[in-house]
């Protein structure tokens, strides 16, 4: 049995829908099978990693996605999941630091500050930058076919990364159990 250290989770398109620069707590909805797909690892721990253009686009006001983070926090506990922390990047694409999904920086920090093993870690994503970032670091990387999945999938075709391609969360949560169970 080999269980992964943490579940990286990317947020819009992979937990909740994407309609893009989500910047009221009343436009943030879950997937309907959201929870029950992650109650199914809730021995597993997770942290989500998120990347916000929004903030710094001037869209995004920081109030209004930490209300929408605490949602995030409360739901995982709601819901008996350890989330150990939310990691965002508010960089502009044309100002992006070294946080900024696909290079490294919050990966490395949730590394430090929760003592991740990312090498026995999974990133599950519906963008490319989700899985660069995941290749990059000698993660696994699941692809989901919500959020800009399709399009995802369509980038990495007839390559050996993505580890798994799946229809959505639900999918990826038996993927990992049955990964776990071996
Ligand atoms: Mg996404």
């Amino acid at each position: 049995m080999k269980k992964y250290d943490t579940i990286f989770l990317d947020r819009d398109g992979t937990l909740n829908r994407d309609p893009g620069y989500i910047n009221h707590l009343k436009d943030f909805s879950f997937f309907d099978f959201t929870f029950q797909a992650l109650r199914k690892l809730s021995d597993n721990r997770f942290c989500i990693v998120t990347n916000q253009s929004g903030v710094s686009r001037g869209i995004i006001a920081l109030p209004a996605l930490e209300n929408i983070h605490q949602y995030v926090r409360n739901s995982f506990k709601d819901n008996g999941l350890n989330l150990l922390s939310i990691y965002v990047c508010t960089d502009h694409p044309d100002k992006a630091t070294h946080r900024r999904k696909p290079n490294i920086g919050m990966f490395e920090e949730a590394a430090k500050e929760q003592k991740i093993n990312l090498g026995n870690s999974v990133m599950i994503g519906d963008s490319i930058a989700d899985m660069k970032v995941a290749q990059a670091l000698g993660m696994d990387g699941i692809l989901v076919k919500t959020g800009n999945g399709l399009k995802t999938e369509a980038h990495y075709k007839n390559e050996d990364f993505p580890t798994a391609v799946v229809s959505d969360l639900k999918e990826a949560a038996d993927w990992i159990l049955v990964r776990e169970s071996k």
